[in-house]
């Protein structure tokens, strides 16, 4: 297809062969993370292109740390990346689910349906979900909001970690949650997280307050400080350096002298304009001239320099407070409030405390290596992403497949009364929801045809919508009483997310390809030809 100058050393693909190709690629992708789902899912070692290693077994770590030149690859990362920062859970789920109904979508193409008629029947399935989620789920009590938080970390870390991470995320979502218009927010990224390998696993633990691994500016400064104000400089407190190449003339010693004296003048100024302002604790962006110390300590006041712009905005919340670029555009409405100050030492680094009026918490990870602490670091944040969702919208669903089998079989109901073409979409997509449970079962070692048929079975028999697979007892089960439940945001941002990415590839029908063919696993290729069994 070189009819159009401009496309001449361009690689073209439409119609058909595009889905197909594009199909292929989110397969592969899937196929990268699938191993991973569940309690039961197996650990993943990744070493980047400089020697460093990782063992995770979360999907968008995974995902985001894997080289992926192919754009429809990057699509799906996106929408588990966007999974990931919305409810910060359910990203493995989310490029299964889309890669799924875009492999039930192939097989609809092959017989004649068209991309766009499944893309409606899709929609519509979407819909339905959505408006009936709800009904499955329940509000959560105490325990369950810890049973939930305990599910996402389900197959990471042991046991007993497991319940001390859950307990810190649970009373740190507590710490920072806050009403706004009628509405309990609770921010995650208010958390701050500090981490520090050595200690053991187990000595992980979220204390009140901001924590920053600094040490105050000065050993005169007082150590500890009851309530008081604060300021934070977007800038320093250091003497000025000439910006452009000048040539002073001195001519006599005192002209320098007096020079130097105007200098430390301005510094002494600024200590004063501090004082003026009743401030005791003192944060700063940049530097503080060494012989500002004795003078800032004299004053009573407590400084710290060289604080991550990061955590400033951080204390800033914390304290009421605002930054500012310099002492001397500091106003009495800038300065912020805290209730204490402390200066500790963990190990044989110096820590700063600072309790305030608005809460705040820190959870201090730790592990006998580098690796051991990354885990726990991402393994806290799962779970404070999932206290905070719960904190906002306590409702929960059934874990362990229960939700999207039920879901599935009311879809599938649905789609009977739906009269054209996209009854097929409809019922293609009640299968893909299905993969989830399926997948579960295949981790755990278990027939996942069998597994899923069995559950199903119990489900309809019973009227209840609450059974599913759970992976330890590897048997079915009520998921509410064997306390797998999971928040429903994060089950609900999983079906539109994976809609939404697999609605865009089947819009898709054609593609300029500057680059080289992608590799195709065997398997996946077999599956996509029709040569390979059927998986249901
Ligand atoms: P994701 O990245 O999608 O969150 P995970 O590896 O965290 O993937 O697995 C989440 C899935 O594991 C959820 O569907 C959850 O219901 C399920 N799950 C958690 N614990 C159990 C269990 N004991 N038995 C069965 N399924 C479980
Ligand atoms: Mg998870």
């Amino acid at each position: 297809m070189s009819d159009v100058p401009i496309l001449e050393e361009t690689d073209r693909t439409t119609g058909r062969d595009a889905l197909r190709k594009n199909i292929q690629a989110a397969m592969a992708l899937a196929g990268a993370v699938r191993s991973t789902l569940g309690p039961k899912g197996l650990d993943k070692l990744l070493v980047d292109d400089e020697g460093r290693s990782m063992v995770t077994n979360d999907g968008i770590t995974v995902l985001e740390s894997a080289k992926v030149e192919h754009p429809i690859a990057h699509m799906l990362i996106a929408a588990s990346a966007a999974q990931d920062q919305t409810v910060r859970d359910g990203t493995t789920s989310t490029v299964l689910l889309a890669a799924e109904w875009l492999q039930n979508a192939w097989h609809l193409v092959v017989q004649g349906v068209h991309p766009a008629t499944i893309a409606r029947g899709y929609r519509m399935a979407e819909a339905y979900c959505k408006e009936h989620l709800d009904s499955l789920a329940f509000e959560a009590n105490r325990d369950d909001i810890l049973s939930a938080t305990m599910t996402s970390l389900a197959g990471k870390l042991h046991q007993k970690m497991q319940s001390t991470v859950s307990a810190c995320a649970i009373e740190a979502a507590e710490a920072i949650a806050m009403e706004s218009d009628g509405n309990v927010v609770a921010d995650p990224t208010r958390v701050k997280v500090i981490t520090r390998s050595g200690p053991a696993l187990e000595e992980s633990k979220l204390i009140t307050g901001l924590a920053l691994s600094k040490k105050r500016a000065h050993v005169e400064m007082p150590s500890s400080l009851g309530a008081g104000s604060i300021l934070l400089v977007d800038g320093g407190l250091e003497l000025r350096s000439l910006s452009t190449d000048v040539k002073l003339n001195v001519t006599s010693t005192s002209m320098l002298q007096s020079f130097r004296d105007a200098e430390q003048q301005r510094l002494l100024d600024q200590v004063k304009m501090l004082v003026d302002l009743d401030v005791t604790l003192l944060a700063c962006r940049e530097g503080i001239d060494d012989s500002m110390h004795a003078h800032l300590a004299e004053a009573g006041i407590k400084a710290f320099r060289r604080v991550a712009k990061s955590d400033l905005e951080l204390l800033a919340r914390g304290c009421g407070a605002r930054l500012v670029p310099s002492i001397y555009q500091a106003k009495e409405k800038d300065v912020g409030v805290f209730i204490s100050s402390k200066c500790e030492r963990w190990g044989d680094v110096d820590h700063w405390v600072l309790e305030t009026d608005e809460g705040g918490a820190t959870f201090v990870a730790t592990g006998s290596t580098d690796t051991v602490v990354g885990e726990v670091e991402r393994c806290f944040a799962d779970a404070l992403g999932v206290a905070c969702r719960l904190k906002e919208n306590p409702l929960l669903i059934p874990g362990g497949g229960a939700t999207y089998i039920a879901l599935a079989r009311r879809l599938r109901r649905y789609a009977e009364t739906v009269p054209g073409r996209e009854q097929l979409a409809i019922e293609a997509y009640a299968d893909g929801l299905e993969t989830i449970p399926r997948v579960l079962a295949e981790n755990a070692g278990l027939d996942s045809i069998d597994t899923l048929l069995q559950i199903v079975s119990i489900q309809t028999k019973e009227d209840d919508d609450c059974i599913g697979l759970n992976v330890v007892t590897r048997q079915p089960e009520n998921m509410r009483t064997s306390n797998i439940v999971e928040p429903a945001r994060v089950l609900e941002q999983a079906i539109s997310g994976a809609s939404e990415a697999t609605i865009a590839v089947l819009r898709i029908d054609d593609v300029l390809w500057a680059k080289q063919e992608i590799s195709v696993p065997d398997d996946v290729q077999a599956s996509l030809d029709g040569t390979a069994p059927d998986r249901r």
